[in-house]
């Protein structure tokens, strides 16, 4: 998506080796203007599929699920993070390595919300090694709904988070894919 892509030059900060920051847009500030063209490029790249319902994980894909739920008219479920030391009744859970952050997140999602054959479409910010959007399958396994597909704003191609999902045969729609950080800026997959 080429608008993302030269909001990306413009905005985006590269830090270390293998962490963009875009809280110009995307995870602090939110463009909307931006985040609606997003949710429209996920509808269309999902066109042909039933889908019943959106699954995230707060809180930085909640912003680009919302908009693809506003684009494709269907609910958005965000997985929580369980702060607690005790677990709620009646919720699916999943263990999700958190890389930016080196730590391990409990999420959970209230059963009330994903039940047995609905058609799920994932989305999230990043896909990077591809953690989170595992730990969703996980949930969605264990409701028995179906994953039809994952749509991610930003891949970073070079993790093995890609590699991961396509060994599994889930159909990914990355909107940027980042081939490489390279003193400091973006190289894009061509
Ligand atoms: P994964 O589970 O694929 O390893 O990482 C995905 C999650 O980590 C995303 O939901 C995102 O919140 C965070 N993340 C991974 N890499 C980056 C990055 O380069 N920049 C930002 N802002 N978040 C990242």
């Amino acid at each position: 998506m080429k608008q993302l892509e030269e909001r990306i030059k413009k905005d985006g900060r590269v830090l270390g080796d293998d962490i963009l920051k875009v809280d110009a847009f995307l995870n602090h500030q939110i463009d909307p203007d931006l985040l609606l063209a997003i949710g429209a490029a996920f509808a269309q790249q999902f066109q042909d599929e039933r889908i019943d319902k959106i699954l995230t994980v707060e809180s930085s894909g909640i912003a680009p699920a919302v908009f693809a739920g506003l684009a494709l008219h269907v609910p958005v479920v965000f997985a929580r993070k369980n702060k607690s030391l005790t677990l709620p009744d009646g919720v699916w859970t999943a263990d999700v390595y958190s890389y930016t952050k080196q730590t391990t997140n409990h999420v959970m999602i209230d059963q009330r919300f994903l039940g047995a054959g609905e058609r799920v479409l994932i989305i999230d910010d990043f896909l990077a090694n591809g953690q989170a959007v595992v730990g969703l399958l996980d949930i969605i396994d264990q409701a028995q709904a179906v994953a039809v597909g994952a749509g991610i704003v930003i891949e970073k191609s070079f993790q093995k988070g890609r590699q991961l999902l396509d060994a599994r045969g889930l159909p990914v729609v990355s909107l940027a894919r980042i081939k490489a950080f390279r003193d400091g800026q973006v190289e894009f997959e061509s």
